[in-house]
């Protein structure tokens, strides 16, 4: 039962649950078709969440469009044009290829980043933020969503009504819940994720993300550079050691990374400015994101595992997406024509890289080995090393510069192996 009050007005166009990346894109998107957004989240910002991202340039181009580019640039972390996986045989490592017209990638903390977009965004006059305000339920009318019930911190429950409730809150979604959304396309998780930052940590020559991989041994670890002098290091852990590593994250992290020759010299002066976080082995999902009155956005409606960094660039391109969709609505389409489009879309778009890293990583047990769900120790992958103009293209898959299919197919492959022949 819930304690009543009164039910506010329905000024809202729509409910956003959830004020992080995919929330806080959609709301700046729907605000400036002219639509009055409340946006709801149970944090108080800055406030970190569990993730410790890279994002590319195809994400600076949407964070660009939102409006919110300037404000994260602002923040200052080093441009990162190194990228790719290293082993003990031989290196995937290049510059970035230009993506969207950007040659680089940033790694920034989440609650640094967050907050930065969150009052870039905040500041049109459409958006309303209430922070501290826990979603628990939603309100229903002749079989369509229009409203949501929640409460500020320990205050009475509150009911807000509007056209749309939108859930863009992550990948234990409520809304998703209340709605019963199903999945489909679910991908086991392999892989456990224990990371912290440090500081101190010796840098190479250039701002860089590297993983370092050994095929022999089945562990990879990466290493950012991030915001503020920070460097994050992030190491994987097979599903089948999980229980093990989790009764000593810290112990498990320090280890992995220690034993990597290279990091354990970058890194004999460096020390953990953050607690160690880190994440189960997690399934990669694909969930129903739309229904009468409802909509999901982001890791609610989407999720691929983050070995390979795509998380805020599918939340992103999810965000445009779902926001030209509701511009039809918006000049008469049905909602659930404009939306079973903005899924299919949606679905389209990430399905490359979603096939490619959830079944690649699955089929492989353990992800972080290819940063690409592939096995590295296949004689492809030597090939492609020892071409630069082809590591370029194969790391552009990652940051929306190569397109999958163009890459990965049969031909491209054969070329490949063959020149690597040719080249003796
Ligand atoms: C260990 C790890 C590493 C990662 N590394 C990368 C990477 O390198 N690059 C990359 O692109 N992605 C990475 N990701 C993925 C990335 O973090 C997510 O894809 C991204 O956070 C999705 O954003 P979102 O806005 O959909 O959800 P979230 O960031 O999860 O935000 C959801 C918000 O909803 C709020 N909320 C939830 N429930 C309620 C409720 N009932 N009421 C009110 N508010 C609510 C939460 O407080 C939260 O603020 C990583 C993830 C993990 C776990």
């Amino acid at each position: 039962m819930h304690e009543h009050t009164p039910i506010q007005e329905d000024v809202y166009d729509a409910i956003i649950v959830g004020a992080r990346i995919a929330g806080a894109a959609t709301a700046a998107l729907l605000a400036r078709q002219g639509a009055r957004v409340l946006l709801l989240d149970r944090a108080r910002f800055p406030a970190t969440t569990v993730s410790c991202p890279i994002f590319f340039g195809n994400s600076l181009a949407v964070l660009d469009r939102i409006g919110a580019l300037a404000a994260v640039e602002a923040i200052g972390a080093p441009k990162i044009r190194s990228y790719g996986t290293r082993t003990p045989d031989f290196d995937l490592v290049t510059r970035l290829p230009e993506s969207n017209g950007y040659d680089y990638a940033y790694s920034i903390r989440r609650d640094v980043l967050d907050d930065a977009i969150l009052q870039t965004v905040i500041q049109h006059p459409n958006i309303t933020l209430r922070e501290g305000f826990t979603v628990s339920g939603l309100v229903q009318s002749e079989g369509r969503v229009v409203g949501v019930r929640g409460r500020a911190g320990s205050s009475a429950t509150e009911t807000i009504l509007a056209d749309a409730v939108i859930g863009a809150d992550g990948k234990r979604s409520v809304v998703a819940r209340l709605v019963e959304a199903s999945d489909y396309d679910r991908v086991s998780g392999q892989t456990a994720i224990y990371y912290a930052y440090y500081r101190d940590f010796a840098p190479l020559h250039e701002p860089s993300a590297l993983i370092y991989a050994d095929p022999r041994t089945q562990k990879g670890v990466l290493v950012f550079d991030a915001d503020s002098g920070l460097t994050v290091v992030s190491a994987g852990v097979a599903a089948g050691d999980f229980e093990t590593a989790k009764r000593d994250p810290e112990g498990t992290l320090e280890q992995l990374w220690r034993a990597v020759p290279e990091l354990a010299e970058r890194g004999k002066h460096a020390t953990r400015a953050t607690p160690v976080m880190g994440q189960a082995p997690m399934d990669s999902y694909y969930r129903q994101s739309f229904g009468p009155g409802w909509a999901l956005v982001g890791d609610a409606g989407m999720y691929l595992d983050p070995i390979t960094g795509q998380g805020i660039n599918n939340a992103l391109t999810a965000a445009e997406l779902f926001a030209e969709a509701w511009g039809k609505t918006r000049r008469r389409a049905s909602w659930m024509n404009a939306m079973a489009e903005y899924q299919r879309r949606r679905d389209a778009a990430t399905r490359p890289i979603y096939n490619l890293v959830a079944l690649g990583t699955q089929a492989q047990q353990m992800s972080w080995m290819g940063d690409l769900g592939v096995d590295l120790g296949t004689p492809i992958f030597k090939a492609i090393a020892r071409q630069p103009a082809t590591v370029q293209q194969y790391i552009g898959i990652f940051n929306g510069a190569t397109p999958v299919s163009s890459f990965f197919n049969p031909l491209n492959l054969t070329r490949i192996m063959v020149r690597s022949v040719v080249a003796g």
